[in-house]
């Protein structure tokens, strides 16, 4: 059988088959078209402003080292003019993150972009190694996540950045999407698709990569030899995101548009008029932006501190039961 040639009628082998478009292409015409959509997607969004400090969000994973290694290319390619840093949470999470950070550490030297680390254990006196001691394996990943959307904005912060930039792709969006949907979430729903997001505090966060398929990402960073990091959380099986992840990966198999039919679909979501959202304010503490007087961290947090786990996780009728609850206990005479 005659070898396919790449649909792209560059003459040469077809290596891969496009799991976005189905097309057949060869290495170097996979890599420019990936990289034209990135571009595309930055150009359209108007993600970026020339001048300006961009905090990568970075993991060691596939998605941030791919969106750290496309994101230095297409600077110098295109001159953005952005000055680029590499921005890592380390949760505190033994026998994970620690080697995810080595990672990230071979990423700074390989693509000469310094690096922050900071930690939960800095920032909030805990690392979840500890909270899972705490609250066991059910509800890690709330904690996790929470804690890292605020780490994000407090070291942009400090690093004086003007925007963060993340690595969610495509899959990631629809998942949320789904999960949203699922939960009922409105307020979630209407915002989880957005480009460009307000972050908790006041630097914006973009998506370059929102558009991208994970198994392009895969893909890419595989044929261009990139280093990173592809061992799972040890306290992720029981992520609620596992099952949306699962699902759509199902949805996939048979209908590969399926991701982008789904994205596309929360994009055009629109909230009817007179249905009342959550107002969004800062909270009393941190000046984090929360709908309730303290933000979730702030009341995960003190959860945590008061020995009351589940504080944050309650709704905030059940949450007050809990506080008035502890504070008789602690005020009760001691017969
Ligand atoms: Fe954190 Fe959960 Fe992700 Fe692990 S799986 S890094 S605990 S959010």
């Amino acid at each position: 059988m005659p070898p396919t040639l790449c649909f792209r009628n560059c003459g040469q082998r077809a290596v891969l088959k496009r799991p976005k478009t189905g097309d057949a292409l060869c290495k170097e015409c996979f890599f420019s078209a990936f990289e034209d959509e990135v571009h595309n997607t930055i150009i359209q969004g108007n993600l970026f402003k020339s001048g300006q400090l961009a905090a990568i969000a970075a993991s060691g994973g596939k998605d941030s080292t791919v969106l750290a290694y496309v994101l230095k290319l297409l600077n110098d390619r295109h001159n953005y003019g952005l000055n680029l840093v590499l921005l890592s949470i380390d949760e505190g999470i033994s026998g994970y993150r620690d080697d995810s950070l080595d990672t990230v550490k071979q990423n700074r030297e390989d693509y000469g972009i310094p690096l922050k680390i900071l930690s939960y254990e800095s920032l909030y006196g805990w690392s979840m190694d500890a909270i899972v001691k705490q609250i066991g394996r059910r509800n890690n990943c709330t904690f996790c996540g929470v804690f890292r959307r605020q780490a994000l904005d407090r070291g942009a912060a400090l690093l004086k950045a003007d925007v963060v930039v993340t690595g969610h792709n495509a899959d990631d969006i629809a998942e949320t999407v789904l999960m949203n949907v699922l939960r009922g979430d409105i307020a979630r729903l209407q915002r989880c698709t957005a480009i460009t997001t307000a972050g908790e505090g006041s630097i914006p966060r973009c998506k370059p990569l929102k558009y991208t398929y994970e198994k392009e990402i895969v893909m890419y960073a595989y044929f261009k030899r990139l280093h990173y990091f592809s061992t799972e959380c040890i306290y992720a099986p029981n992520a609620y995101r596992g099952h949306a992840r699962a699902f759509l990966k199902d949805l996939e198999r048979i209908r590969p548009s399926a991701i982008m039919d789904i994205l596309h679909s929360g994009e055009r979501l629109a909230v009817r008029e007179g249905v009342r959202l959550p107002a969004r304010g800062v909270c009393e503490r941190c000046n984090f932006v929360s709908s309730q007087p303290l933000c979730k961290a702030c009341t995960l947090l003190e959860g945590l501190n008061r020995g009351l786990p589940r504080l944050g996780l309650a709704k905030s009728s059940k949450a007050e039961q809990m506080l008035e609850t502890k504070k008789r206990i602690i005020t009760a005479p001691d017969f």
